[in-house]
């Protein structure tokens, strides 16, 4: 049997005669695709002494990923938090400023200060490289540099007991079955590392929200690097991103990146709330992380989400409960999906007041709490008398208040996905 370390963030969720039965009764699971999501739920089955092979189609010595290096609730991330890891620098806040433009003639219409208990800005391409090496030591069988391809991904349901999709988006399930096109709704975003001057910020990291469907961001590694980037969302890209990108930086004082420095990704709104989606009970394939489309919909966080995924089909594994995932998994993201989806109403509206009242009211959260409890930010929002009665007055607002409270939103909204029962 594998060594167990109750200490473990994965570990410490089940209690002993659990954990102790999980790992009596064992079984086999391949996952396919090998950064955030995959290396936990890796980790999370090895630590049920069940046999793990591990597909991630790049090295890890290559692998050049700098998206999501900004990584709250590090603590579920079993690894020393120190910078040989990846863990670069703790953040005591992040810093929310919202612009009326993106403009010289622009001023700021709120800002939040959003305290990091247990946050990071990481060399994300390290974690991953560190992580990988730790679950080869502890017997998971990881195959670096092989892609799988669909006809091996098919052949996975009839080898192993579960088969672990955790290919980003759009995922090889989608691929298989040709539906990638449920991944819609993305946020399209640009980002580098670069050298500078960052000791005014340092170690406090910043989003700044410019009246545009999206946001940009600087986050110091130290005090002369950091990482830099710009996001938009669905159908309002710019036509030049780069040019637009390097006006980012210019307007914001940041250095500006060399073209070939920059990473382009997508965030999706993937299909995280259809059931049908996440767990195929026949075929036993499960879907985490950005290939469930768990990555927040309003700020395009996450790890803490994809971790969170694969953690709970884990757990849900060792209580012989896979069935449960696709629920359990809506239950917990709901709360922040609904947050998000009305805070991003205002927007796209158009309403940086109406969006820096929110960020004024919902300051001192902690900004992983503002993900797992958005009850706490409801009830400042609820607090603040003149911003309610913008909220109610705004037409965009309040339809998406109503459903967000009576379910009736994301893709229950898109007319080709099939309606939650
Ligand atoms: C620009 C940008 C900035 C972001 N910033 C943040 C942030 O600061 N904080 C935060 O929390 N989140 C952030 N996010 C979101 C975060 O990056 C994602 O939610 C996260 O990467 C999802 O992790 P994942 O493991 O599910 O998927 P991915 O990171 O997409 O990983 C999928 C993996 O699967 C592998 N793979 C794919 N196909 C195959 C195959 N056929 N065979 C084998 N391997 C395969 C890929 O090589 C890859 O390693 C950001 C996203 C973007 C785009």
């Amino acid at each position: 049997m594998s060594e167990l370390d109750e200490t473990d963030p994965f570990v410490s969720r089940l209690d002993a005669p659990t954990l102790r039965a999980a790992r009596e009764r064992g079984g086999s699971a391949v996952v396919v695709g090998g950064a955030m999501a995959g290396l936990a739920a890796a980790h999370a089955l090895r630590a049920l002494d069940w046999d793990v092979v591990l597909y991630e189609r790049q090295s890890y010595a290559d692998k050049r990923v700098n998206c999501g290096e900004a990584m709250t609730d590090a603590g579920s991330i079993p690894l020393p938090k120190t910078p040989a890891y990846g863990f670069a620098n703790r953040p005591p806040a992040f810093e929310v400023h919202v612009y009326t433009g993106e403009t010289g003639a622009r001023t700021l219409a709120g800002e939040g200060v959003f305290p990091s208990t247990d946050g990071y800005v990481t060399d994300r391409n390290v974690v991953e490289r560190r992580w990988a090496e730790q679950l080869a030591e502890q017997g998971v069988d990881v195959r670096e540099s092989t892609g799988v391809r669909k006809a091996q991904f098919r052949a996975f349901s009839e080898e192993f007991d579960l088969v672990v999709d955790a290919t980003g988006q759009p995922s090889m399930a989608s691929k298989v079955d040709g539906t990638t096109g449920e991944y819609a709704g993305r946020m399209t975003a640009l980002n580098a590392d670069v050298e500078g001057d960052f000791s005014e910020l340092y170690p406090n990291s910043r989003i700044l929200f410019e009246n545009y469907l999206g946001y940009a961001w600087a986050f110091p590694k130290s005090e002369t690097r950091a990482n830099v980037g710009i996001g938009w969302a669905e159908d309002k890209l710019p036509d030049d991103y780069y040019a637009a990108f390097v006006a980012a930086c210019e307007r914001n004082d940041w250095p500006v990146p060399d073209r070939s420095a920059m990473n382009i990704y997508t965030i999706p709104r993937g299909p995280s709330l259809d059931p049908e989606r996440t767990w195929d009970a026949e075929r036993r394939i499960a879907r985490v992380g950005d290939a469930a489309g768990v990555a927040n919909r309003f700020t395009g966080k996450g790890i803490s989400q994809a971790v969170e995924s694969s953690y709970l089909l884990a757990e849900l594994a060792a209580r012989n409960r896979l069935d449960d995932y696709p629920e359990e998994l809506y239950d917990r993201m709901k709360n922040e999906y609904r947050l998000a989806y009305v805070v991003r109403g205002a927007l796209e509206d158009g309403r940086p007041d109406i969006l820096g009242g929110v960020m004024n009211a919902v300051s001192g959260i902690d900004v992983e709490a503002v993900d797992r409890e958005p009850r706490h930010a409801f009830s400042r929002l609820v607090r603040h008398p003149v911003l309610l009665a913008k909220l109610a007055a705004n037409p965009t607002m309040l339809s998406r208040l109503l459903d967000a409270y009576t379910d009736d939103w994301e893709y229950r909204k898109t007319a080709e996905t099939p309606t939650r029962s």
